[in-house]
């Protein structure tokens, strides 16, 4: 389980979480929703401890973080639990990241080596496996630069996967990708949702949202203007501003 309980984050002055809570169950996935600069990526990097807040609490697994400081000096005070958090919490970006000068097995491999130690003899047939289950298992010996958006993406999920994560963390995984390619990326996406994978989803994409959500938050504002079980909120939204929003996207 995954856990923000009333989180404030600032910019300097300009306040872009103005009380947010949200909460992931074990097998769940939450999405997140909204328009531009509501806060949407702030709030998942948030999650993972990529960013600091200035109040307010970020629990997983029933630990909460602790901090140090206040306002805006406010820190994590335990690097080994921020690394807890990190090796837990996997994220998936929109732009993939991957390691341009490693090879795609390369990239898949980095961090449970490197991060959490481990052999990469025992490392690799894992690494193979993933990929062969988000569908590039032919590509390992590749360079990213010759692979689509779409399978790089999915090189990216696979990386992600590889680290045993408790749960997944993505931000906007297709919208960097042509439409043809974004769906063999919501293919995957919607084949971990049905493997019951503890997933944060930041997406424009209405549909799959719809589709692989148990709940839906809608993000306005840096404030949590409605949320509920996808159903509700895209077959009967109450406020005026999610209406806006869904026939702005539909
Ligand atoms: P999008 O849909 O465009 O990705 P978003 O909902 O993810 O938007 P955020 O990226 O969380 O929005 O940004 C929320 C607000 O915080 C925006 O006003 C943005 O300009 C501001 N912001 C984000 N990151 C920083 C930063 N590192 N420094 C200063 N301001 C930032
Ligand atoms: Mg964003």
């Amino acid at each position: 389980v995954i856990e923000i309980r009333n989180l404030h984050k600032s910019y300097g002055t300009l306040e872009v979480l103005k009380g947010v809570s949200i909460r992931a169950e074990k097998g769940h996935v939450v999405s997140l929703i909204g328009s531009s600069g509501s806060g949407k990526s702030t709030l998942l990097r948030c999650c993972n401890l990529l960013e600091d807040s200035q109040q307010g609490e970020v629990i997983f697994a029933g630990e909460a973080v602790k901090w140090q400081g206040s306002g805006l000096a406010r820190r994590p005070a335990d690097r080994a639990q921020v690394t807890r958090f990190r090796t837990n919490l996997s994220m998936v970006f929109q732009q993939f990241n991957l390691w341009s000068h490693m090879t795609v097995l390369q990239n898949v491999m980095e961090a449970p080596v490197t991060v959490l130690g481990r052999k990469p003899a025992e490392v690799e047939p894992l690494a193979r496996a993933l990929l062969a289950k988000v569908g590039i298992g032919d590509k390992a010996e590749n360079w990213p630069a010759q692979l689509s958006g779409g399978q790089q993406q999915r090189a990216a999920i696979a990386r992600a996967l590889c680290m045993q994560p408790e749960a997944l963390l993505f931000d906007e995984p297709t919208s960097a990708l042509d439409p043809e390619l974004q769906q063999e990326v919501v293919k995957v996406i919607k084949d971990l949702a049905g493997e019951h994978r503890t997933m944060i989803l930041v997406t424009h994409d209405m549909r799959l949202a719809a589709e692989v959500s148990d709940h839906v938050v809608f993000l306005h504002q840096g404030r949590i203007e409605e949320e509920g079980p996808p159903a509700t909120l895209f077959g009967a939204p109450k406020s005026e501003r999610l209406q806006q929003f869904l026939s702005a996207s539909a």
